[in-house]
């Protein structure tokens, strides 16, 4: 098999040759067809994530060893099973949730795996999608996606799941309340069409770039703000005729995240799911007297994942179009997406051998 690798923190991915593992007996082998390109990637490949106030979370530090196989956004088809692994069709084509736990926790039991504060997450601690093939620790964190466009459904596994949760967070949703989307990246695209596909048309999409505010009006964002030559809360506040019910931050920087409380009307909800970093001075008794919440969401759970996919089989998901690369490409892929170059999604064509 071949893979892609961080063969040391902060340097380009290399090209790696071994032989393909064998599935231990609750195991499942994927040949894999693609794995999508997230901006999580970029700081994996760092090695750390900013927590803010100067505290960094680094991979090392939490037992990740290198090398490592990239990539969390992976689909295949089974191509073996381990002797205890029962219901598993070989050649069905899979999704596979990255977001794996230790099994045993309070969390894990619930199937919400991506508690867990032992996550042995695919392309993170584990190796991951960027590669020919893939083993996958045991068979519950497969989701069936036989017949689906394979290319345009890798994306489910972290964005898409990533949306869903975050969006699911809201709650039910008034139709005149007004929603903010704020980075229209690849997670925030699919959060649009999430939202579409909830039948929600009250959504002001936000970012810096036109390129990307263009592809979310095509999502089927009402509105759009342009927070570099409009910043600040104001044309939030004109559009939506005084204030927001919900916003969700697929950017996590100081500088939208900031935006809640003045932008949001009382009683209004943030989520935050980006991990850009940096901490926010929080006015306390502004937050209690206007009864705002602002809470997180950290990708999304296999269940979540089986959702996705049955609302793409019921045609009421529409998946955004995505760009297909070499496998090869990936390390190209990753330059492309820190220096802010790519519009939608990448997924890299991992079905040619070496
Ligand atoms: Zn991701
Ligand atoms: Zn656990």
């Amino acid at each position: 098999m071949q893979s892609y690798d961080i063969a040391e923190w902060g340097q380009p991915l290399q090209s790696r040759l071994r032989d393909t593992p064998q599935p231990g007996p609750e195991e499942v082998l994927v040949r894999l067809s693609y794995c999508g390109v997230c901006h999580s990637d970029v700081h994996i490949r760092e090695g750390w994530f900013d927590l803010g106030g100067g505290n960094k979370l680094k991979l090392s530090d939490r037992g990740t060893q290198l090398p490592l196989t990239l990539g969390h956004e992976p689909i295949g088809v089974v191509q073996a099973v381990g002797g205890n692994v029962r219901g598993v069709e070989l050649g069905r084509q899979v999704l596979v949730n990255p977001w794996i736990g230790c099994g045993q926790c309070r969390f894990c039991v619930a199937g919400r795996d991506n508690l867990c504060n032992q996550m042995r997450a695919l392309g993170m601690a584990a190796p991951g999608g960027f590669a020919t093939h893939l083993l996958v620790p045991h068979a519950r964190y497969l989701v069936d996606a036989e017949g689906l466009d394979a290319a345009r459904c890798a994306v489910l596994a972290c964005s898409g799941v990533t949306a869903y949760s975050a969006v699911s967070k809201f709650g039910p949703l008034a139709a005149d309340d007004w929603v903010a989307v704020l980075g229209c990246g690849g997670v925030g695209l699919l959060a649009l069409a999430v939202l579409k596909a909830k039948g929600h048309a009250r959504v002001i999409a936000c970012d810096i770039d036109d390129a990307k505010l263009a592809a979310a009006t095509q999502a089927g964002a009402a509105a759009t703000v342009n927070l570099k030559t409009t910043p600040g809360p104001a044309e939030l506040l004109r559009i939506s005729g005084g204030g927001l019910s919900h916003m969700v931050d697929f950017v996590g920087a100081p500088a939208t995240a900031q935006l809640a409380l003045p932008a949001l009307l009382k009683g209004g909800q943030m989520v935050v799911v980006g991990l850009f970093g940096g901490a926010l001075p929080v006015p306390l008794p502004a937050l209690a007297m206007r009864e705002v919440s602002l809470r997180g969401s950290a990708v999304g759970n296999t269940q979540q994942i089986r959702e996705l996919v049955q609302m793409v089989r019921d045609g009421r998901l529409q998946l955004p179009e995505v760009q297909v690369r070499p496998l090869a490409a990936a390390e190209d892929s990753l330059r492309d997406l820190e220096a802010g170059r790519i519009v939608g999604r990448v997924v890299l064509d991992t079905a040619e051998d070496a």
